[in-house]
């Protein structure tokens, strides 16, 4: 059959632009297999499906602005023996998104706790959520600048839209009043709301020391703590292990 420019642009007007990439296949199966014309419909609408889902997950992945692809397939539990398989495996279920629940990911530098972080992100995109990954010291300085211009409304709104927040190396440094009053902010609105992964190169009870004021500070991680699951990561860098091998073999003179 050739198809003719009234079909394609009959395609192109219900958006159905994509069944042109899988039509010759589907008429070849349908004319080798002798497919009912039910099936052959049906066949070409579940590769319509398919490509919607398969752009939506990529829309999904570029709108959380991960640094790395990372997933847990690529994680290699072994070189973390104290981290549970089972328990980060149950995070990537998302079920602690839908509970508006928030995760504490902290351990030595290297140990694979960003690459943790964007694997659950990563997942979270897959079942359909929105996910928003960021520094946290970028959080936090997007907030200070746009107190200039008067955009904090909107900056905030950023914030709190996707149903994950994940601020990355949170605490590398000491707050100022202002940043702990953002992080104050951030919290305290997703809190119920949405959930938020955080990770930190300190552990949650040296987290206090860092802002200036205690009583913002104690409003902020009670509720963070409240409802999270903490990841504890302990070991080595793994990034010793990324490094490229001397090739130590010795040639015969
Ligand atoms: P951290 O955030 O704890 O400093 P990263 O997550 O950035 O560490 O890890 C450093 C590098 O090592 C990244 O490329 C990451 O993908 C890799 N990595 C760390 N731990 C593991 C692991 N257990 N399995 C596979 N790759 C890992
Ligand atoms: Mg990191």
């Amino acid at each position: 059959m050739t198809l003719t420019p009234a079909f394609v642009s009959q395609l192109k007007t219900l958006k159905l632009g994509g069944v042109l990439d899988s039509l010759d296949v589907r008429l070849t199966q349908a004319r080798d297999s002798q497919l009912g014309y039910l099936e052959f419909l049906q066949l070409l609408l579940q590769d319509e499906i398919e490509r919607r889902r398969a752009q939506s997950l990529k829309l999904r992945l570029q709108r959380a602005s991960f640094e790395q692809p990372k997933t847990l397939e690529d994680f290699d539990f072994s070189a973390v023996p104290g981290l549970n398989p089972a328990a980060v495996r149950d995070l990537a279920s998302g079920l602690f998104i839908a509970r508006h629940e928030h995760v504490l990911l902290y351990g030595p530098p290297g140990t694979g706790k960003t690459h943790l972080a964007q694997a659950l992100g990563h997942h979270a995109c897959r079942i359909g959520h929105s996910v928003l990954f960021l520094k946290a010291a970028q959080c936090l300085r997007t907030l200070h600048a746009a107190r200039a211009d008067n955009s904090w409304e909107s900056a905030l709104r950023r914030l709190l839209t996707p149903d994950l927040l994940i601020l990355d190396d949170f605490g590398l440094k000491p707050l100022t009043l202002t940043q702990a009053e953002d992080f104050y902010e951030v919290v305290a609105e997703r809190h119920l709301r949405g959930s938020i992964i955080v990770t930190a190169n300190r552990a949650p009870a040296d987290w206090l020391a860092l802002f200036p004021d205690p009583v913002m500070a104690n409003s902020a991680l009670d509720r963070l703590a409240h409802t999270a699951h903490h990841l504890v990561i302990k070991g080595e860098s793994y990034r010793k292990r990324l490094r490229p091998q001397l090739n130590t073999a010795t040639t015969a003179p």
